[in-house]
C-alpha cells in the first residue's frame, strides 16, 4: 500500500508540492535567441550532463562552471550572466567544445555572452591591457629581447613572420580594432579607471 509523502516543515511542504516554473525577473526569453545567434550554436539543447566542467581545467582552479553558463543561457538569465566576473575566466580551450556529447560549442556561448558584455562596457582590465598590446605591436603577447635570443640560439630568425617583421600590417590591425570600438573602449575603461 502506497502513501503520500508528508514532511513536517508546512512551508517546506508548499514549496516542494509547487510544480510551476516561476521565472525570476532575471529572465529574457530573447537573451538564449541571441546568445545561439552570436554563438552559432543550439544551446537549448543543452541537457546539464556536465561533461563541460568536468573537463574544463578553468573549473578545477577558479568558481567558474561551464554548465552553469549554459544553464544561464537557456534560462534566459541574461543580467547575472553578463555581470557574472566568471565569464571570463573561459581559456578558450575548446575542450569542453570537443566533448559535449549534443555537438555544442559551449566555447561560443562562452564568446557570444563577453561579446554582448563588452557592448555594455563589462570587460576585465587585463583583457583590455591586452587590446593595446595587439593594437601596438600586432600580437597579445608581443616579441621580447628574451625571445628573440632563443630564436636565435634555436636557428631562426629573431623576428616572426608576423608583424613583428612586417610592421607595415599593423595599420589594418589597428583600423580593424578602431572599427569595432574595441580600442575606444580599452581607452576608456584604463584611462577612466571604471
Ligand atoms: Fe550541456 Fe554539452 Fe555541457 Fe553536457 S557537455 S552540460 S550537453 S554543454
Ligand atoms: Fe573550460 Fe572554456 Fe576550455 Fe570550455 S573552452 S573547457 S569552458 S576553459
Amino acid at each position: 500500500m502506497t502513501s503520500a509523502k508528508a514532511y513536517k516543515d508546512a512551508a517546506l511542504a508548499a514549496q516542494l508540492s509547487d510544480r510551476v516554473y516561476r521565472p525570476s525577473e532575471d529572465s529574457d526569453p530573447s537573451f538564449t535567441a541571441e546568445v545561439e545567434k552570436i554563438g552559432g550554436t543550439a544551446a537549448h539543447l543543452c541537457f546539464q550532463c556536465g561533461t563541460c566542467t568536468g573537463s574544463c581545467p578553468s573549473a578545477t582552479r577558479s568558481s567558474y562552471r561551464i554548465r552553469t553558463f549554459m544553464r544561464r543561457a537557456n534560462l534566459g538569465m541574461k543580467e547575472v550572466s553578463l555581470t557574472d566576473p566568471d565569464l571570463w575566466l573561459c581559456t578558450t580551450c575548446y575542450t569542453c567544445s570537443d566533448r559535449c556529447p549534443r555537438d555544442l560549442i559551449p566555447t561560443d556561448v562562452i564568446f557570444a555572452m563577453r561579446n554582448m558584455a563588452a557592448k555594455r562596457g563589462i570587460v576585465p582590465k587585463n583583457f583590455l591591457a591586452t587590446v593595446n598590446f595587439i593594437y601596438n605591436t600586432g600580437h597579445a603577447v608581443p616579441n621580447n629581447d628574451a625571445n628573440r635570443a632563443a630564436r636565435i640560439k634555436l636557428g631562426l630568425e629573431a623576428e616572426p613572420e608576423t608583424t613583428c617583421k612586417y610592421p607595415e600590417y599593423l595599420p589594418a590591425i589597428r583600423k580593424i580594432l578602431e572599427a569595432y570600438g574595441t580600442k575606444q573602449l580599452a581607452d576608456k575603461v584604463l584611462e577612466g579607471g571604471q
